[in-house]
């Protein structure tokens, strides 16, 4: 697979009357991370759900590779674009379900997601590798494994553009910058909703929300000469 380019092209959002997104304009160019950074009721997550078609722009267009989202069937959108949201949700299955839910992909598929994910250490660890269940061991896997099965899930799927909406928030800094460079090796674009400075020097480029407007984009180098 290769990496989709990501653009968004002036897109307004309003929920009823209260308009939270205003003329917002940025690019994820393939291969790609970029950061999207702002305080809560900024319209990240508003955002994030035009990305998947959640929700429609009122105005404005989500473009990947050129092409209106709305012109695509959903399937095919959901064959190029993932999100791994904020909530991890597991089921009472095996490591191995929970990541190929229902798809029908070989072990070797899912131990490379796994190893993407950063989670291939801690499944081993468990003892019995892919027939480890899940459900028997809730109370042992820690919130920061079960986001990186979470996003095992989204990676074995081959996404050609990743989002991860917080979904990294109880991975240790150190994993999940190995998490962010394997993903460019396994040729996804990723916009991540970023909150930990960690996770925001790990993006190519920042977008800076405020009350639904963009009002600063560069490296996070740059952004933090200018706070
Ligand atoms: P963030 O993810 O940056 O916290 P959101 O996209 O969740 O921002 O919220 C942007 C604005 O939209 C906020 O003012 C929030 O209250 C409002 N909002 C979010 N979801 C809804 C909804 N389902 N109905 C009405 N207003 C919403
Ligand atoms: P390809 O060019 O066919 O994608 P690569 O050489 O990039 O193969 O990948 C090497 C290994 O990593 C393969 O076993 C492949 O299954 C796995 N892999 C590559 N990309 C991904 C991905 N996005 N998610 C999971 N596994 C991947």
């Amino acid at each position: 697979a290769r990496p989709a380019e990501l653009e968004v092209s002036g897109v307004s959002y309003a929920y009823g009357t209260d308009a939270v997104l205003h003329d917002v304009t940025f690019g994820v160019p393939a291969g790609r991370t970029v950061a999207l950074v702002g305080p809560t009721g900024s319209g990240k997550s508003t955002l994030v759900q035009l990305l998947v078609r959640l929700v429609d722009p009122a105005s404005g267009q989500v473009l990947l590779d050129g092409v209106d989202v709305r012109r695509l069937a959903y399937g095919a959108l959901a064959g190029s674009v993932a999100l791994v949201p904020q909530q991890t949700f597991l089921f009472d299955d095996t490591v191995r379900g929970n990541i190929a839910l229902g798809l029908d992909v070989d072990d070797e598929e899912v131990w490379a997601a796994l190893r993407v994910a950063q989670a291939d250490a801690f499944v081993g660890r468990l003892g019995s590798g892919l027939d480890t269940r899940v459900g028997e061991r809730g109370t042992s896997l820690s919130g920061g494994q079960r986001q990186r099965l979470a996003l095992a899930r989204a990676i074995v799927r081959r996404p050609r553009l990743l989002i991860l909406d917080d979904a990294t928030s109880s991975v240790d800094p150190q994993v999940e910058a190995k998490i962010l460079y394997g993903l460019r090796d396994a040729a996804s674009s990723v916009v991540v909703v970023a909150y930990r400075m960690a996770t925001i020097a790990l993006a190519d480029e920042i977008v800076y929300l405020d009350r639904g407007r963009v009002v600063d984009r560069g490296g996070h180098e740059e952004l933090l000469e200018r706070c």
